[in-house]
């Protein structure tokens, strides 16, 4: 598994579906902890993640209260699903779902943690949800491109465009895999890779976004806005270019910004090092050596026999 999948696996995702109520378990037995608006819901073994939520929630409330401009009303939950329960949401769901955050019942579910993932994981996981919640909570989500609601959560909860993900975009403008943005709103029937295609566009296009906003303030203005009076409005008014016009701009820019990096490559960059490496270790034999018969040479001439040893 190439470590960006494996990243992608504790990756979460917005399910847009009303689900039907008291699918996945809600009869069986769970404790409950209340945190602030929050409850969350776990079964007795998994004590140990409810309190890591517990601490998630209390560095990302106020973060997200900030930022939103708004607090949410109480009755929001958080459950942590067992693997029966998991097992059930696949029926219904992208197998590569870590966690998923249900509209209009603003509900977060998180599902058992990977093999692998550890408590990072989880927070990654949680804020993301978290985000997609305060959006609704704040803008109504179904109002928005989904690419929007997507890279929103993302860029909150800390995801960047580094390296790799440049030379994944780039590799991606090279095979002309790049899709419109507005085609992300199929992205719950994508498969694992092209949905992480997906994720990482909404990111790029939301920090090309918040390049334009030039300062947090004006971004929590545009939500305002937005509010008022809908995202087509709202959005020339502090972009200063029509929507439809945006994914030509997103696309001419991330590919000023990413297609050279197409040079770059996991597999190139490993033979390079590989071939410098095999330099390295010649040159220090090489050396080593010239010192070894440096130091013969002074021991022969001390003892005044370096012809014989050296010519014999
Ligand atoms: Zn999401």
């Amino acid at each position: 598994m190439k470590p960006l999948l494996a990243k992608f696996f504790c990756r979460v995702f917005l399910f847009f579906l009303c689900l039907s109520p008291g699918l996945w378990g809600q009869d069986s037995p769970r404790d409950s902890l209340e945190s602030g608006p929050f409850t969350i819901f776990f079964h007795p073994e998994d004590r140990n993640r409810a309190v890591v939520v517990d601490q998630v929630l209390a560095n990302a409330r106020p973060r997200l209260e900030g930022f939103f401009r708004t607090t949410v009303p109480a009755g929001m939950r958080i459950e942590l699903l067992t693997g029966l329960e998991s097992e059930q949401q696949e029926r219904n769901l992208p197998r590569w779902a870590g966690a998923l955050y249900l509209t209009r019942q603003f509900r977060i579910l998180i599902n058992p943690p990977q093999q692998g993932a550890g408590l990072r994981g989880l927070e990654e996981n949680l804020t993301h949800e978290l985000v997609h919640l305060y959006t609704d909570v704040k803008l109504g989500i179904q109002q928005l491109p989904l690419w929007y609601v997507e890279g929103l959560a993302e860029y909150f909860s800390g995801e960047t465009i580094g390296l790799g993900e440049g030379i994944t975009l780039s590799h991606a403008l090279a095979a002309r895999q790049i899709m419109d943005l507005d085609a992300i709103s199929g992205v719950l029937g994508f498969s694992a890779n092209k949905a992480n295609l997906a994720y990482l566009q909404s990111l790029s296009a939301v920090m090309l976004l918040r390049e334009r906003f030039g300062a947090d303030s004006n971004w929590q203005d545009f939500h305002d806005s937005v509010v008022i009076s809908g995202w087509a409005t709202a959005f020339p008014k502090y972009t200063g270019m029509e929507y439809p016009h945006f994914n030509d701009f997103w696309y001419e820019t991330i590919s000023g910004r990413y297609r050279w990096l197409v040079l770059f490559n996991a597999e190139l960059l490993f033979w390079v090092m590989l071939l410098l490496g095999g330099i390295a270790g010649f040159v220090a034999v090489k050396i080593r050596t010239r010192r070894k018969l440096r130091h013969w040479a002074r021991e022969d001439s001390e003892e005044g026999n370096w012809e014989d040893r050296f010519f014999a």
